[in-house]
């Protein structure tokens, strides 16, 4: 991914001093877990750097159009993403004793740079993994492709689904103790 990095200048000297990052991504493409993703008009963000004494606060939000592949009939699937992005980049690295709540529970933040930048590539970045959907779908009642001939339930339908539902009826009217008494014949 393309870094982005903020510059902190004499806007941002004093605590509660904030300064507008605004700005854009031409990020073709991403991934997560088994899923590729492309942008086609790439990543958007609109962030706030706040100081906040200890450190700068970038709070805001990244927008994307994303395009990926529907997890059940496998045609084009596209989706808008809108993520938070919440950082802390503190100036110091701060002493064990003060940033640890809890015994296991470790305070969340990164660092300013040694240049007087901050680093919001991963902060973007985690934004749009956090709102991408780990099932995706072209729409919400996706019909999916059929298991046994392979259509595109969404845009036809081969039967096969309703052949299957009554082979099950059958086979449960079958395996009914009532089943047998349906062919048999009383003695006259
Ligand atoms: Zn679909
Ligand atoms: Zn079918």
């Amino acid at each position: 991914m393309e870094q982005v990095i903020a510059v902190l200048d004499e806007r941002l000297a004093n605590p509660g001093d904030t300064l507008p990052v605004v700005g854009h991504l031409d990020e073709p493409s991403y991934s997560l877990g088994d899923h590729d993703f492309t942008l086609p008009q790439g990543i958007d963000y609109d962030l706030m750097l706040t100081n906040a004494g200890e450190g700068i606060l970038a709070t805001g939000m990244l927008r994307a159009r994303v395009e990926g592949v529907c997890d059940r009939c496998l045609e084009p699937a596209s989706f808008d993403v809108a993520g938070e992005v919440d950082e802390y980049y503190l100036f110091e690295e701060p002493d064990e004793a003060a940033y640890v709540d809890d015994e296991d529970e470790e305070m969340d933040f990164s660092l300013v740079g040694d240049d007087n930048t901050v680093d919001l590539t991963d902060a973007l970045f985690s934004a749009l993994l956090m709102e991408t959907p780990y099932v995706v779908l072209c729409r919400e009642d996706c019909k999916g492709l059929c298991p046994v001939c392979g259509a595109n339930l969404n845009e036809e339908d081969c039967g096969h689904a309703a052949q299957i539902e009554a082979e099950r009826e059958q086979a449960r009217l079958e395996a009914s103790p009532f089943a047998a008494l349906k062919d048999l014949k009383l003695d006259e």
